[in-house]
């Protein structure tokens, strides 16, 4: 048997340079629709979109054959709905354009500051708010963060560092032990959060590497992924993921979308919150859509979402039952919806 190290291994020793397994599958993530059909047995033509079609193999090889309505496929297949224009959704529907402090850095919230660190993702989500922001492939963070890293030190109140983007996983382990190295010294900040959706979408990324990173970041480390059915997480190499980022210390919620057609009824959602605690997640929280262009078909109206939060309500214990929260720009926190 060959193991996905003794495989990295053998690949690295034939290359000059040194790519790990997980970007070798970044790059090697499907870009084609039509690929993406003749992968899963499906016949019929695509639509043509300017947010392109991204999707790794592993992500892939969780979805049903065969199946148009597959909850994973919905998620990531472009369709020519999103092409239509619907009133009430725009290009920033929560505001960050204005919010930016300094370069990259978002402070919209008391004592935590949110790092785009990238513009990349390992997955193009078509519900996604930052589907139309500028930065969706250069890095915005221009250097090595210094303007960001000034602001962040200069504000002794910021406790809380977010890394989101973009995927802050998709940079490199050596980008990520830099901005590491300088998180250390800033003696105010002392809980690092991820925003990541590559434990769920690039399990491979959490190799050994990106762990021995970790016990390089003294401060409490917190990461939230992103999982919107319980599909998506029943996969070994997610399981090892979870376990070994839990075995790392760090502490693990789930942020997840209401989406139509995806996780929209109660048996779905319960079964997401059972899922993610059988793997050591807790539920964080439940968005609701982001009002943003192109995403329209998959809204739940706010009362659908509080009659089926009423319902998981009485299925679950009280820590496995999401916040239903909306974000409402300029707010100076996430809005809880009541259910
Ligand atoms: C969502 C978000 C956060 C984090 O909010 P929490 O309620 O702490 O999870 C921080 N900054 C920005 C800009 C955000 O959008
Ligand atoms: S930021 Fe998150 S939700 Fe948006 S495309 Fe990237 S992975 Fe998907």
């Amino acid at each position: 048997m060959i193991t996905g190290i003794q495989i990295k291994n053998q690949v690295e020793n034939v290359l000059p340079t040194k790519v790990s397994l997980w970007q070798r599958e970044l790059a090697g993530a499907v870009r084609e629709p039509a690929e993406l059909l003749r992968l899963l047995g499906l016949e019929g033509t695509v639509s043509t979109n300017p947010f392109r079609l991204l999707v790794p193999h592993s992500y892939i090889a969780r979805m049903k054959h065969g199946d148009w309505h597959d909850p994973l496929l919905r998620q990531v297949l472009p369709l020519d709905e999103e092409l239509r224009v619907v009133e009430g959704f725009n290009h920033d529907p929560v505001g960050d354009q204005f919010a930016q402090v300094a370069d990259g850095v978002l402070h919209k919230y008391h004592g935590r500051v949110l790092l785009v660190t990238t513009g990349a993702c390992a997955v193009h989500c078509r519900y996604c708010f930052r589907r139309h922001f500028p930065y969706t492939e250069s890095n915005p963070v221009r250097g090595e963060w210094e303007g960001a890293l000034a602001y962040i030190r200069a504000n002794a109140d910021v406790r809380e560092v977010i890394l989101s983007g973009g995927d802050p996983l998709t940079l490199s382990d050596e980008r990520l032990a830099v901005l590491f190295r300088q998180l250390r010294d800033i003696p105010h900040v002392t809980r690092v959060r991820f925003h990541s959706r590559l434990p769920v979408v690039l399990p491979s990324r959490i190799d050994s590497g990106f762990l021995s990173l970790l016990e390089q970041v003294p401060q409490q480390k917190v990461m939230v992924i992103h999982a919107n059915h319980a599909q998506e997480l029943a996969a070994g190499d997610v399981r090892t993921a979870l376990a070994a980022l839990h075995g790392a210390g760090v502490t693990l919620l789930n942020q997840a979308v209401l989406l139509r057609g995806v996780n929209d009824n109660a048996d779905v959602l319960v079964e997401l919150s059972e899922s993610l605690f059988a793997q050591r997640v807790l539920p964080y929280y439940l968005h609701l859509l982001d009002r943003v262009a192109g995403a329209a078909h998959f809204e739940v109206p706010e009362a659908e979402a509080a009659r089926l939060m009423g319902k998981i309500r009485q299925r679950l214990p009280g820590f496995l039952v999401p916040k239903l929260v909306r974000e409402v720009a300029g707010e100076r926190a996430k809005m809880p919806v009541s259910g």
